[in-house]
């Protein structure tokens, strides 16, 4: 129960050690055990997977997380965007222990369980709108896209899926394809999937703030100049992009498109695997827009770090597929779905959704205070505990990756994670679990401003 005192130990003066009450380092990061360990991961692990920090984890919960050789960093990154209420919660944790006792599998398509059942319900009642719902339970975000492309084409009988500049889905054969960058997502893995097309965004930030029905109206000029409705199955977008660079599209866009969608046969699928579950200051990004997606799909914050995805929509679309069409082995496991039951509870019951706006409040003005006096922040943009600042070339909207990555190494060896991301390499995203405490944030955001001010001199 290590791990559910530390969370604890965290957010409360009582329980857990003091020492694991704030950041603390002991030793350079990384310290002689990562060093070490990371020796043994370049012997043993394929070398395509990279990791940001080269620190090994022994605890984390709350906002903190404790490597092998004790020191205490403060968490930014969520284990990207999956741990949002913590790492080691003590209802997940708990909910997890009870059910493993209890069965570990027995595959839902053999003997199914109430947790499933239960997941789907909460699911069918948390998701945008209050036509009837059904939904269907997979183990990773991009397994869960691929399924929701399913669903629509044998839903509307036609092929073809529209998805964004920016965009990504995954890494799977089918949403790589869906996925826009080329490094490291795709290159050298072709050929991909077809019938996949790729519409422009709304990006204020670099589009002149384009309103958003004006850029809508261009996606959809592309889309039935190059596809035709007829042939088009989906629409694919999120609702705020994750990996692309934390974008948020001009308000109106993404209504203009779903409305497009609606009036033309067309599947609108919301990808909210990396913006869903509370992280945007609402349960999903899509309702800041007042948008209602046919099929949302979910992944990460779903389970609080256990492997756990769905599809969620309109029942005639998912009540489509013939019986065994959808499935898979692990698919909504029952371990996975006790967590997952657990951090549904926890976002009600400890008001996380509201938690997320504060912290939006909280980090927000302290970014755009420190972006009117340094040019070099040429963007602070997204909702909740979903922010970002786009890096530039001073004065200029030329990104700068490398300043960017300055700022993440120079966060690190402080004792902050923090990543990046988007289609340039040049932002810097900021995902921290809504655990976290005002105290950490504060002292985290202290130390990524003293980088960017050593960054580049
Ligand atoms: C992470 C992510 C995925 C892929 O999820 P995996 O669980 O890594 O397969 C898909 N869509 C979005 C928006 C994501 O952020």
């Amino acid at each position: 129960m290590q791990g559910a005192e530390h969370d604890r130990g965290v957010t409360t003066e009582t329980s857990a050690p003091a020492v694991r009450q704030a950041r603390r380092l002991v030793t350079p990061i990384p310290g002689p055990k990562s060093v070490e360990l990371m020796a043994r991961k370049t012997s043993a692990v394929a070398s395509g997977v990279g990791t940001t920090m080269p620190v090994f984890t022994a605890h984390a919960g709350g906002g903190l997380l404790e490597d092998v050789d004790g020191n205490i960093l403060i968490d930014l990154g969520s284990g990207i965007a999956v741990t949002t209420v913590g790492a080691a919660e003590p209802r997940v944790v708990a909910a997890v222990q009870e059910q493993v006792a209890a069965f570990t599998h027995t595959c839902f398509m053999v003997t199914p369980y109430e947790g499933y059942v239960a997941v789907a319900e909460h699911l069918n009642r948390l998701t945008p709108g209050d036509h009837e719902k059904r939904t269907a339970l997979f183990n990773s975000g991009a397994e869960a896209v691929e399924n929701a492309v399913k669903i629509a084409r044998h839903h509307t009988g036609k092929d073809a899926v529209v998805v964004f500049d920016h965009a990504y889905h995954g890494r799977t054969n089918l949403t790589m394809a869906m996925t826009a960058k080329s490094m490291p997502y795709k290159h050298g893995f072709g050929p991909f999937a077809s019938e996949v097309y790729r519409a422009p965004l709304s990006y204020p930030y670099r589009d002149g703030g384009l309103d958003g029905a004006t850029a809508a109206a261009r996606a959809i000029d592309v889309i039935e100049k190059q596809v035709g409705a007829d042939n088009l199955a989906a629409v694919v977008i999120e609702p705020i992009q994750g990996e692309g660079g934390f974008i948020v599209p001009a308000a109106g866009f993404l209504s203009a498109l779903a409305a497009w969608c609606t009036a033309n046969g067309v599947v609108f699928v919301a990808d909210e695997v990396q913006s869903g579950f509370a992280r945007t200051g609402a349960m999903f990004a899509c309702e800041h827009d007042g948008v209602v997606p046919d099929l949302i799909v979910t992944a990460k914050g779903i389970a609080g770090g256990l492997p756990l995805s769905a599809v969620t929509g309109r029942a005639e679309m998912m009540d489509a597929v013939h019986v065994g069409g959808l499935g898979g082995t692990y698919g909504g496991n029952p371990i996975a779905c006790a967590a997952a039951l657990a951090v549904i509870e926890t976002i009600e019951a400890d008001g996380l959704v509201e938690r997320a706006r504060q912290i939006e409040e909280l980090v927000v003005g302290r970014l755009r205070a420190i972006g009117e006096r340094d040019s070099r922040i040429g963007d602070v943009r997204g909702r909740g505990a979903m922010l970002a600042v786009e890096l530039v070339e001073a004065g200029t909207d030329t990104p700068d990756p490398v300043l960017a990555k300055e700022i993440a190494t120079r966060s690190h060896a402080e004792g902050v994670i923090v990543l990046t991301c988007g289609t340039y390499g040049n932002v810097l995203r900021f995902l921290p679990p809504l655990s976290i405490t005002d105290e950490q944030l504060d002292e985290a955001f202290d130390v990524v401003e003293a980088a960017l001010a050593a960054a580049g001199q």
